[in-house]
């Protein structure tokens, strides 16, 4: 392939940011938006086959996480499903003297929420992680006092692709009969999830990020675990979420989450194939570069690279001129100017963090696709070298 033919296409390699739908996703969520517009409140046909739909759709979600479909409430997304979590268990007692443990690189709604119960008088101890970004089991268990309440560790990073050990921090916090919360939204239909096996109280999960819509996620909450509603109002979702239901956003959910997770594993063995091979060729072909984040405990979709004497800023601009989409540290943090809390956990200094950039493939990256990319990553990258 010539750089004319691959100029006409564009490639897509920001899938941590968000996905494209997929055609069932969109498919499914095309009809409840403009033929089955019904109320899922209706006592009418038209509500009924909302409600029908929406029921239905849960049934999916829940088993895909071996749950039970009353164990599933839908929210607006990761943020909600965060907030609702994390404020909803520390705000169903009183919240004064409570203790939380989480860690130094979840996500901001998860840091921020941590923040603002801090300033209503609960106490957060913030866990550091190793260079690679993985957090001790043993550090939690050193952290735990009789005043802890609940521990939110994310099970896979959004920036470096870091996936924690969920399964030993489950069975800890179970043993001392602590809450635990997992922000799943990188891992779902990433990584299998059994949240029994994982002895998991709460996981939140948003569609965007497995090929369905904007503005839907859910919460998994185990049966038992009581939360206070954090949104009040008609008391649907069992008063725990109010407001009409977004059915097509949870329609298109539903089948996103129906077809991404069935192939979870297969696309996954695909991504790794794929981003193994780009990495090799990085290494290979592009100096004064490393991998940030472990490569035993990773996502498979997931490079995140630091560049020497790069602006990853400057670089991102430029591959987007070549038609490929890449992220400059996390395209979650508001404020680009800000160096990413994760990579100052990780122990990057800020000029280290400046020069990196996030890869993350999707189901339909092709190696064709990784060739090209890797290929005008190192043009760019010489480019840059040359012009400083
Ligand atoms: C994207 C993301 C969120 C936020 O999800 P939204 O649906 O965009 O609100 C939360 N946590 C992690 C780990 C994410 O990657």
């Amino acid at each position: 392939m010539n750089e004319m033919e691959m100029k006409d296409r564009w490639i897509y390699l920001d899938n941590a940011a968000t996905t494209q739908m997929r055609k069932e996703a969109q498919k499914g969520m095309l009809n409840y938006l403009c033929e089955q517009y019904g109320n899922p409140g209706g006592m009418y046909r038209l509500g009924y086959e909302s409600r029908r739909a929406v029921e239905e759709a849960r049934e999916t979600i829940a088993k895909t996480i071996h749950a039970d479909c009353s164990e599933i409430y839908f929210v607006s997304g990761g943020t909600e499903a965060d907030n609702l979590a994390l404020r909803g268990t520390m705000e169903s007692s009183m919240i004064s003297g409570k203790h939380i443990i989480t860690s130094s690189i979840e996500h901001s709604a998860v840091l921020n929420t941590c923040k603002y119960l801090k300033e209503r008088g609960c106490d957060v101890t913030i866990l550091p992680v190793d260079s690679k970004g993985r957090l001790s089991v043993d550090a939690v268990r050193k952290a735990i006092r009789p005043s802890t309440g609940l521990i939110s560790v994310m099970m896979a990073n959004n920036e470096i692709g870091t996936i924690q050990p969920i399964e030993e921090i489950g069975e800890l916090a179970k043993k001392e009969g602590i809450l635990f919360h997992t922000d799943a939204v990188q891992a779902y239909a990433q990584i299998p999830i059994d949240v029994r096996k994982l002895n998991v109280d709460l996981l939140g999960v948003s569609a965007h990020k497995f090929y369905g819509p904007k503005g839907i996620g859910f919460l998994y909450i185990r049966r038992g675990t009581k939360l206070e509603p954090q949104i009040l109002g008609g008391g649907q979702e069992k008063g725990m979420r109010s407001g009409t239901e977004n059915v097509p956003g949870i329609i298109g959910m539903g089948e996103a989450a129906k077809y991404t997770c069935a192939e979870c594993v297969a696309n996954g063995e695909r991504e790794k194939k794929i981003r193994d091979t780009m990495i090799e060729k990085i290494r290979n072909e592009i100096s004064g570069c490393v991998i940030d984040g472990s490569m035993e405990y990773r996502l498979p979709n997931n490079i995140h690279l630091c560049f020497e004497k790069i602006d990853g800023e400057m670089l991102v601009r430029l591959l987007d001129k070549d038609h490929i989409a890449v992220a400059t540290g996390s395209a979650c943090s508001a404020n680009k100017k800000e160096v990413s809390h994760v990579l100052t956990a990780i122990g990057k200094n800020s000029e280290q963090a400046r020069g990196s950039i996030r890869i993350t493939l999707s189901k339909d990256t092709t190696m064709e696709d990784a060739d090209i990319a890797v290929h005008y990553l190192k043009k760019e990258v010489d480019r840059l070298r040359k012009m400083s």
